[in-house]
């Protein structure tokens, strides 16, 4: 199963994410983790994408295509995968149904996450993650045991420099301008289902399962 996780920042999708990826069994793919991760690598491209993350704007799609599509290339993937985060474009989205039908595969799923724009600003402004798992904390409703240090891996829990109200309001607008689109692309080849993101996380998954078992 080829699946694509969509929605707004802070709609939840790293948090379904990780829990479709155990349950279904597939490699989760976080383009924002990937550039997070080059970006603490102090290198000369980790300094530009964490210009690019801090300004809350995309990542050059010439970039990230080069990336998802080396990344899709690996063992991991042969019996499916699950994007969090990728596609954010239309050139994006077309560049990565090339590539896989010139293996013969295509998307199955495109799970879009709805939530409304005031929840995602206090979301995120409230959200905490560990550096180490990628694990997302609130410090209105879950927060670790022991401050800083995430419940599940021990990892450092910190605040994510583009979580502050202005440039969650940037990446929501570079959302409603670039990202939204792929709505309407996926609605025509018929393969999204939208579940609604406003619910509790496990509620929220119990509907991505439903539809992802049909
Ligand atoms: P995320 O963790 O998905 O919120 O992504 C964090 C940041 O990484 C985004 O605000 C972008 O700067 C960058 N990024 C992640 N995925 C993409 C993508 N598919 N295209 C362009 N930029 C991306």
């Amino acid at each position: 199963m080829n699946l694509i996780l969509l929605g707004p920042p802070g709609a939840g999708k790293g948090t379904q994410a990780k829990k479709i990826a155990a349950e279904f069994k597939l490699p989760h793919i976080s383009t924002g983790d990937i550039f997070r991760e080059a970006a603490g690598s102090g290198s000369e491209l980790g300094v530009q994408l964490q210009g690019y993350m801090s300004a809350g704007k995309l990542v050059p799609d010439e970039l990230v295509i080069k990336i998802v599509k080396e990344r899709l290339l690996r063992p991991d993937c042969g019996n499916g995968f699950l994007l969090d985060g990728f596609p954010r474009t239309l050139i994006q989205a077309k560049s990565l149904d090339e590539e896989l039908a010139k293996e013969n595969r295509k998307i199955n799923k495109v799970i879009s996450l709805t939530v409304d724009e005031e929840e995602v600003v206090k979301r995120l402004s409230s959200r905490r993650v560990c550096l180490a798992c990628g694990f997302a904390y609130n410090l209105n409703s879950n927060m670790p045991k022991k401050p800083d240090v995430c419940d599940a891996c021990g990892g450092k829990v910190i605040q994510r420099a583009d979580d502050n109200e202005d440039t969650i309001r940037k990446r929501l607008k570079v959302y409603q301008d670039q990202t939204r689109p792929l709505i309407k692309y996926y609605t025509d080849r018929q393969v999204i289902s939208e579940t609604d993101g406003m619910k509790s996380p496990g509620d929220v998954f119990n509907n991505i399962s439903a539809v992802l078992k049909k």
